[in-house]
């Protein structure tokens, strides 16, 4: 039977990437039925709204969707339909494997990690009390009676890290770990500063860590793991991230391997799945058939080992492998010189993966 996705090519480069990605996810042979729906400053200039309730049904009801990238315009009264997205579906889990390809240009050639970040909680959970405000201001009083001072002048911003966030972020680091044939997970925090919110991420993850005897566990401190990553990048495999560490490690993986158009991802919840590339929706180049697919390829892929196709999704990293480590026809973001005119676009990568595909 066939695997029903809900597809929403965003807006920008989006659906130029979004097409390129179907076709050699539809080249693999896995029998995918789509159900196309919108999402971004194209359907809110049309309808309104940039995310129509009838996307998110889809979503809830074939609980997988490949997504192109959407802006998120810098105006009020705008909501970003990924923030949207992860608290309607609740995605907790945002994987991001970093590995670098070879081919691409990198200091760190070694590097093949997974980033496992919380989506829900910490100082992004949105807990603020603006500075000057009378909310702030009753809070600072409880804060002080609390033997807790802080300066009058200050906008204050919440961590809240709880049980039940940071246990279910561990299994997913390890059931990540333990269905693709990682070796160690590697829980990442400052619970020497923060004892109360960093320290319980640490706690339950030594909890969740125990119950999976079968695979290496580790912590680092965040600044020490940075180091680390940048000088002895190979030592690391899955690392499991409260929400703002796990942002800035993502970055930092990307830029390891080489760059945006590289670094796909997957976010993922108990009922719903939305695998979607890390960069943004690059507006300057829309319709230019010029950007780099590989990073919404790749989450095509995750997207196949989650619908468990593992073999396809397996192919279709070789082919995307292959076509980038001959360096022949790449777009121009792996080429030595952004100008080479050897360059090809979005839509002849496609062409080259699938002929990668079809003829290993
Ligand atoms: P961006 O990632 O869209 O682009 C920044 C630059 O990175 C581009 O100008 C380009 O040089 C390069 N780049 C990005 N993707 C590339 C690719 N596939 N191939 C080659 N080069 C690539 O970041 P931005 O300009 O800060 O954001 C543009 C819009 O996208 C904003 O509105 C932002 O809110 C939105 N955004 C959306 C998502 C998402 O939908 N998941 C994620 C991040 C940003």
């Amino acid at each position: 039977m066939a695997h029903e996705v809900t597809l929403i090519p965003g807006d920008g480069t989006g659906p130029e990437l979004v097409h390129a990605t179907r076709r050699v996810l539809e080249a693999t042979e896995v029998a995918l039925q789509w159900d196309e729906q919108h999402a971004g400053v194209d359907v809110y200039a049309a309808e309104g709204t940039p995310f129509p309730d009838r996307t998110l049904d889809s979503v809830r009801r074939t609980k997988v969707a490949i997504k192109g990238p959407t802006t998120t315009p810098v105006s009020s009264g705008f909501r970003s339909v990924n923030v949207l997205l992860r608290k309607e579906l609740d995605l907790y889990a945002c994987i991001r494997p970093c590995k670098a390809y070879e081919g691409v240009r990198t200091r760190y050639p070694e590097t093949d990690i997974v980033i496992v970040r919380e989506n829900t909680e910490d100082l992004y959970a949105g807990i603020e009390f603006e500075q000057g405000t009378a909310e702030n201001a009753d809070l600072r009083r409880f804060l002080a009676s609390a033997g807790q001072p802080v300066r009058e002048d200050a906008g204050i911003s919440i961590k809240p890290i709880s049980i039940f966030g940071s246990e279910r972020i561990v299994e997913a680091a390890f059931k990540y770990a333990s269905e693709n044939g990682r070796r160690k997970v590697t829980a990442v925090h400052k619970a020497n500063i923060m004892k109360f919110s960093d320290g319980l991420f640490l706690r339950v993850a030594r909890e969740v860590a125990a119950r999976h005897p079968e695979i290496e566990f580790e912590d680092r401190i965040v600044d020490n793991l940075c180091n680390q990553l940048v000088s002895r990048p190979e030592e690391y495999d899955v690392l499991v991230l409260p929400n703002l560490y796990g942002d800035i490690v993502s970055d930092l993986g990307a830029g390891m391997i080489g760059g945006l158009g590289l670094a796909g991802g997957a976010n993922i919840g108990a009922d719903a799945a939305v695998f979607e590339a890390t960069h943004g929706s690059a507006p300057k180049y829309k319709g230019q058939n010029k950007v780099n697919p590989t990073a919404l390829m790749l989450s095509g892929a995750l997207m196949l080992t989650h619908l468990g196709e593992h073999q396809a999704a397996d192919r279709l990293q070789r082919a995307i492998a292959k076509v980038i480590r001959k360096g022949e026809k790449v777009t121009y973001d792996l080429k030595p010189t952004r100008d080479d005119p050897t360059a090809v676009g979005t839509s002849q990568f496609a062409d080259a993966v699938i002929e990668e595909m079809i003829r290993p």
